[in-house]
C-alpha cells in the first residue's frame, strides 16, 4: 500500500469513507494534544473491530507509521477449551513476590466460561483484545477447571465467579451472517 501523506489523504478528508482498504487515524501527536480529536479517533478505531468488515487502520507516529491489522475471526470452542486447559499456574508473575494484590485475590477462584463481547463500551477494552463475538467454553472444560481448583493453595471450595464479558449470553448463538459496524450497548 502506498501512502500518500497531503490533505486529501488525511484522516478529516477521509472521515466516513467506506470504499477504501484502510482507515486513517488521527496521529499520535493530534490525540494528545485535543480532547476532542482523541473522541474522533476513539470512534474511528472502535467501527474497525468487526473480522467481517474490519479495515487496516493507519496511524502517525512521529515520521513513523503504525498498522493494524483487521482482527483474526473469533476461535472456536474446541481451541479456546485447549487453552485453557494448559497448565497455568494461576498465580503472580514472581517478580511481585510476596505482595499483596487485591486484583489477584480477587480473582484468583474466578472461572471465565467465554471471550468477547459483543457490546462496546467506550471505558472497556474487551472487544479490543477478545473481540466483538462471543465464544463459549465447553461445559466438560468448565467443570474440569473448577474440579482442578481443590489442589490450589487457600482454596476454600468456593468459585467467586463464574463469568466473563456479557454473562448473559452464555452459549450464544453463532457469529451474525450480517456483517455490521459501531455494536455497542450505550
Ligand atoms: S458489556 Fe461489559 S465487557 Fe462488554 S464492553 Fe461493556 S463493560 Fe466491556
Amino acid at each position: 500500500m502506498r501512502y500518500r501523506d497531503d490533505s486529501e489523504e488525511s484522516w478529516r478528508y477521509l472521515a466516513g469513507e467506506r470504499d477504501r482498504d484502510e482507515v486513517r487515524l488521527p496521529s499520535y501527536e493530534e490525540i494528545t494534544a485535543d480532547k476532542k480529536t482523541y473522541a474522533e479517533f476513539s470512534r474511528l478505531y472502535h467501527l474497525e473491530h468487526n473480522p467481517d468488515n474490519a479495515r487496516i487502520l493507519i496511524q502517525k507516529h512521529g515520521r513513523d507509521l503504525v498498522y493494524v491489522n483487521p482482527p483474526a475471526p473469533p476461535p472456536e470452542t474446541e481451541l479456546i477449551d485447549a487453552e485453557y486447559e494448559l497448565p497455568f499456574t494461576r498465580l503472580p508473575h514472581p517478580m511481585y513476590g510476596e505482595a499483596k494484590i487485591p486484583a489477584w485475590e480477587q480473582i484468583r477462584f474466578s472461572v471465565t466460561i467465554m471471550r468477547g463481547c459483543a457490546a462496546g463500551c467506550s471505558f472497556c477494552c474487551i472487544t479490543e483484545h477478545q473481540g466483538r463475538d462471543v465464544v463459549s467454553r465447553s461445559e466438560a472444560s468448565v467443570l474440569r477447571e473448577i474440579e482442578g481448583l481443590e489442589n490450589l493453595p487457600g482454596w476454600t471450595g468456593v468459585v467467586s465467579d463464574i463469568g466473563g464479558a456479557l454473562p448473559a449470553s452464555i452459549r450464544p448463538s453463532a457469529r451474525s451472517s450480517a456483517p455490521t459496524t459501531g455494536r455497542s450497548c450505550s
